[in-house]
């Protein structure tokens, strides 16, 4: 299966990708200057001049930024997943719930809004002027390049989630899914850790041959990275459970000491924990209490 992939920067993590599949665009990059001015650049006069449509994986913000920004994809025929039409048409509004959903899990943490300022910028947006012409759901097919793809749903990291999958070359794109750090990845407001496995046992179910993800070059290891992450979620299981066994806990201090993570990434793993408790507290296995002074397990 054929495909083009280019990354761009993203505001403090790293790199996302957009991928050129014939004359559709895979994702659109993130929605802040540092990507969305690259983006514009390389559609205006560069390797992604011509295409002629838009098909995203999912809402989250460095995967339709351009067609948030750039007048000339907000333009184009979108195809997005069902369910993410009403995200993306108020997506000032979904960007200050986001901004507000960290604020209130990180209290105690004193993250300033300067952070959410460079992560989730808020200003006038696309939205209602972005060309939506089909909402995709699970066992649609979409053309690609020529060939015939099937959507598969997969929400977990975020919902809705797509993926699209090439049986005859045995291809999946597999947006943010599988992440290769082989660890669930969070999102405010969309995310879930029960879906997430069981997106990740439908796809190993699928047995690829490749995954084309959307942060990180291909992975011609799909059973063995699924695998690993698989694997990753029942051992952060086990530790959460066995610490909650000990006793109440407050779950910054399972991060820092459990975790032993106490630089910058004390944060995000924070609210990573926090999704995996409210899937461990759906199970009845705990208790999720967000207070000023952080998130207390009980
Ligand atoms: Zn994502």
């Amino acid at each position: 299966m054929q495909y083009e992939r280019f990354e761009f920067q993203q505001p403090e993590w790293g790199e996302v990708n957009v991928l050129r599949v014939g004359d559709t665009l895979v994702d659109t990059g993130h929605v802040a200057p540092v990507s969305r001015d690259a983006v514009r650049e390389a559609v205006e006069d560069g390797p992604l001049a011509g295409v002629e449509r838009v098909l995203h994986t999912h809402p989250h913000i460095d995967h339709v930024g351009g067609s948030q920004t750039v007048d000339a994809l907000a333009e184009l025929p979108h195809l997005v997943p069902a369910g993410a039409v009403d995200l993306l048409y108020g997506y000032t509004d979904y960007l200050r719930r986001a901004r507000e959903e960290m604020t209130r899990l990180l209290a105690g943490f004193g993250a300033t809004d300067s952070q959410w300022d460079r992560y989730f910028p808020i200003e006038s947006y696309a939205e209602e002027r972005i060309e939506v012409t089909r909402e995709l759901t699970d066992g649609d097919t979409v053309e690609l390049g020529g060939e015939s793809l099937t959507v598969v749903s997969t929400p977990g990291h975020a919902d809705p989630h797509l993926a699209f999958h090439h049986e005859p070359s045995g291809t999946l794109f597999s947006g943010d899914l599988v992440d290769p750090s082989g660890r669930f990845q969070y999102g405010p407001l969309l995310g879930d850790v029960g879906a997430y496995v069981e997106s990740l046992r439908r796809v190993r179910a699928l047995d690829p041959d490749v995954l084309v993800p959307m942060h990180g070059p291909a992975m011609d290891d799909p059973d063995a990275r699924i695998e690993r992450a698989l694997a990753d979620v029942e051992r952060t299981v086990d530790r959460l459970l066995t610490h909650r066994a000990d006793g109440p806990f407050l779950v910054r201090e399972f991060v820092v000491e459990e975790l032993g993570i106490d630089d910058f990434r004390v944060g995000y793993v924070t609210l990573t924990m926090y999704e995996y408790l409210r899937y461990l507290e759906r199970r009845g296995e705990c208790t999720v209490r967000v207070a000023d002074d952080g998130i207390h397990v009980e």
